[in-house]
């Protein structure tokens, strides 16, 4: 009887594909293993080992597995019982996690190589040169890569050389599964053993003596072994003796010096610095005690603990606690880019013990981190990470601190898995047992929701650290201000006038513009026409730094135009406006200071965000003008105002949680302001000065905002009343994508209103219907309380089916997203 594996690929199928086993492959194998596996006519791909046992398949005969990649489990068992609820969940497949859980390296790429045909023996006149010499390249060697045949024959663009190779049968194309990750090396180097000896080291410099140069490397090396008693770099000699590389290859010829290469360690940490450690303040060792307490009852807790003061000093001591137990902890932020500042406190605090693990870090550098996590390495023991680092291989996890647990840059939006961050990890931490505190100064509705019925237990901070107070906060009628000829750009009078004195006084200024709507389009005044973007269904918006119009959503763009395209007429006004607008008022209005901004534009490329906070820091700008970004949860010393250029735009956008958002942007960036001994102050401008959010918000009325929304959400079957699943139609076909969203929306209709508790909305546009030249369409599925989530999805997967089979469909991507909000 054979043996057979369910292994899960990185791609989208349903379920998983079994292969056939050798004896001793099934011997070897083990649930988390990778395995190189056939797929398809040609395809090669890594799959991972799920089950090993012995039913074959019954719909095909089971091919044999080309390779098995790992020695002992890459993925561990609690991982793959996380994965399976990942799936399970946002309804998407195993593969699909997989594939967005493994450091691209470790999913091996089928990479095209090239050999000489197994049966050419011909005529070698009839090629060209190229062809001849690629041929003769291959004479020395078995298989080229595509990239080294380039090489060869000195061009980019092979492909064409390689097809009448081809074509002539000179050469046949080979797929090879290769092993991408390879640990970085550094290039050392020592004097040949040779010359150890006292006698012959001084017979060599004597021999030396009309070198002076090699000489000088000699002693130089001599000097670096004696001092640090640790391998020399090549490097290091090559800038401590002054000598070109040139003369140290001379020295290695000359069988004086040797060169040789070490694995390093890319995630070399800095020793932690015991002026990081603080004594916690009352509220804050209240806070702690209250937790601890609150963790022997339940898994998760909710510190709702105004800005500043001090959540991140009570994690810290929650982190020394699981490191006491020799646990390993999480700790989840927003996003990496954004938290500069926190990581580099807990790498003050923590010192070696914390990694970072990040998207935008090299695969060999996330490879590191996954092995360091796996092997409950020192060096690994916190880890800080986005979302993704919830899919980790970690071994006996303790605690998981979710940060700003409210911000929605936590889901994931495309691809599959579209998974909540804080959510995965707050499931995660239940397999392991351990315990998961959320933090926020503006708890999500529904993490205060879950705080108030007992799931979460619930603990506050209602003090601002050192006994700072909270920000003064004042609404600015700009209405009023219009009509009384107070305004001077979108500055009033009231804003002016704060902004003078604060900068008279030395301190510094934030300008808050919300990104949501803001965008400056351009718009005739004859015609009214203003341009679109000929991919998606947006105007463009004008980009004054460059003169340009762009598409926000597929970065079509071309030159600011200065006669309608439509009418011709010169009359172009450009409506709304943007930060760089606001930017450019500020800098007219308050040409003394300096004025800087920050949004998505300006701080593009590696370090442009970095650059701009700690400019911002070392105060080289007096006023800092940006959007959403520069609340998250920054810390400035100096910055005593804070400014909300309009506040309405996101009171009115179309979404059930605008006024939730509202509430916590405003309460966000006013927490900006005044975060040391003077008290802040924060202007709020609005054309509705009563709105109830603007109220709550410049009180401080978390409780009246979180019932108001609660009874809305009540009311209009809402999350958290209500759960959400929202299906989205994707295709290039207009009429497709209306007639499957129909199909849909009509079976669900069909399937679910006949019981109660479910509602069905849509099929709707959104307010951008086509991007990149796609249809978008969505209709949701609204399930109420008590419903069982896992039969509706059972349910909804059966329709899924039946809508895959639909031939017509077939161009339009339908998409499931659990808990989009
Ligand atoms: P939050 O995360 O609640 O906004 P932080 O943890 O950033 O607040 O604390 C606000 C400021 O107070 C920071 O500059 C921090 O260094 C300082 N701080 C907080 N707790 C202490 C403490 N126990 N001792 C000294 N400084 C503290
Ligand atoms: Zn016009
Ligand atoms: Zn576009």
């Amino acid at each position: 009887m054979s043996f057979f594996a369910d292994v899960i690929l990185p791609i989208p199928l349903e379920k998983q594909f079994t292969y056939l086993l050798t004896p001793e492959q099934a011997d070897l194998l083990q649930e988390g293993m990778r395995v190189a596996v056939p797929f398809g006519k040609s395809k090669v791909y890594t799959g991972l080992v799920y089950r090993v046992h012995r039913q074959p398949p019954q719909v095909y005969d089971a091919k044999p597995i080309d390779q098995v990649l790992d020695e002992t489990p890459l993925v561990t068992e609690r991982q793959l019982r996380h994965w399976e609820w990942l799936a399970d969940y946002y309804m998407c497949s195993l593969g699909d996690v997989f594939r967005a859980a493994l450091p691209s390296s470790l999913l091996l790429e089928s990479e095209t190589l090239v050999c000489k045909a197994g049966d050419f023996e011909g005529d070698e006149s009839d090629l060209s040169d190229e062809e001849w010499l690629v041929l003769e390249a291959l004479q020395h060697q078995p298989q080229l890569k595509v990239h080294e045949v380039g090489a060869v024959i000195d061009r980019k663009n092979v492909l064409p050389v390689l097809k009448r190779l081809i074509e002539k049968g000179v050469v046949e194309l080979k797929e090879e599964v290769v092993e991408q990750y390879k640990p970085k090396k550094v290039r050392y180097i020592r004097l040949m053993p040779d010359y150890e000896k006292e006698e012959a080291l001084q017979t060599l410099l004597d021999d030396l003596s009309r070198a002076p140069r090699q000489r000088e490397v000699l002693l130089t090396l001599y000097r670096l072994e004696a001092v640090d008693q640790k391998p020399v770099r090549t490097t290091e000699l090559e800038k401590e003796s002054g000598a070109s590389s040139a003369i140290l290859r001379t020295m290695i010829d000359k069988g004086i010096l040797e060169d040789y290469y070490l694995e390093i360690d890319r995630l070399q940490g800095t020793e932690a610095d015991a002026g990081a450690l603080f004594e916690l303040n009352e509220f804050q060792q209240q806070a702690f005690e209250e937790i601890e307490q609150a963790f022997q009852f339940k898994d998760t807790v909710l510190l709702h603990g105004v800005t500043s003061s001090g959540k991140t000093e009570v994690y810290f001591k929650l982190i020394d606690r699981a490191l006491e137990q020799q646990k390993q902890v999480l700790f989840l932020v927003p996003e990496i880019a954004l938290t500069t500042q926190l990581i580099k406190r807990l790498e003050r605090r923590f010192g070696t013990k914390v990694s970072v693990f990040h998207s935008r870090y090299s695969s060999n550098e996330r490879v590191e981190v996954w092995h360091a996590v796996k092997d409950r390495d020192e060096k690994a023991r916190i880890v800080v990470g986005a979302r993704s680092a919830v899919l980790l291989p970690f071994s006996d996890l303790g605690l998981v601190v979710v940060d700003e647990e409210h911000e929605t840059s936590y889901k994931q939006f495309e691809p599959a898995p579209r998974y909540h961050g804080r959510d995965s990890a707050i499931v995660l931490a239940a397999i392991h047992g351990a315990k998961t505190l959320l933090g926020s100064a503006t708890p999500s509705v529904e993490s205060y929701y879950n705080a108030r019925t007992g799931k979460y237990g619930l603990v506050q901070i209602t003090r601002r650290f050192g006994n700072v107070l909270m920000p003064d906060m004042e609404i600015c009628d700009i209405k009023d201000a219009h009509r009384r000829k107070k305004m001077q750009g979108h500055f009033s009078e009231r804003l002016t006038e704060a902004i003078r004195e604060c900068l008279d006084e030395g301190e510094q200024v934030i300008l808050f513009q919300n990104r949501r709507g803001f965008a400056p389009i351009l718009e005739c005044n004859t015609c009214g026409h203003s341009p679109q973007c000929p991919n998606c269904d947006v105007s463009l918006t004008f980009h004054k730094y460059k003169n340009q119009l762009r598409c926000h959503y597929c970065g079509h763009h071309m030159a600011m135009q200065l006669s309608c395209l439509a009418c011709g007429s010169s009359e172009l006004d450009t409506k709304g406006f943007g930060t760089e607008q606001i930017e450019a008022e500020a800098k007219e209005l308050f040409p003394g200071a300096k004025t800087g901004r920050m949004d998505s534009d300006s701080t593009r490329g590696k370090h442009g965000y970095e650059k701009i906070i700690s400019a911002f820091e070392q105060q080289e700008y007096d006023i800092l003008v940006g959007t959403q970004m520069i609340t998250k949860g920054l810390d400035f010393r100096n910055v005593t105002l804070v400014g909300i250029l309009q506040a309405d735009t996101m009171l009115n956008f179309p979404d059930f949680r605008a006024h939730e958002r509202s509430f916590q942007l405003i309460q966000q960036v006013a927490g900006r302001a005044g975060r040391t001994r003077k008290r802040g102050k924060v202007i709020i401008q609005s054309f509705n000065p009563h709105h109830q959010i603007l109220q709550q918000a410049s009180t401080n009325s978390y409780e009246e905002m979180f019932e108001d929304q609660m009874n809305e959400r009540r009311q209009f079957h809402y999350p958290p009343v209500y759960k959400m699943i929202k299906f989205v139609f994707k295709g290039r076909d207009y009429n497709r994508v209306n007639e499957a969203a129909d199909w849909y929306a009509g079976a669900l209709r069909n399937t679910f209103l006949s019981s109660g508790g479910f509602e069905v909305l849509g099929p709707e546009f959104p307010p951008v219907a086509r991007i990149r030249n796609r249809y978008h369409k969505h209709a949701i599925l609204k399930i109420g309380p008590g419903v069982s989530l896992k039969q509706t999805k059972a349910v909804l997967k059966k329709i899924g089916k039946s809508y895959t089979a639909i031939a017509n469909f077939r161009s339009v991507r339908l998409i499931n997203d659990v808990d989009n909000y």
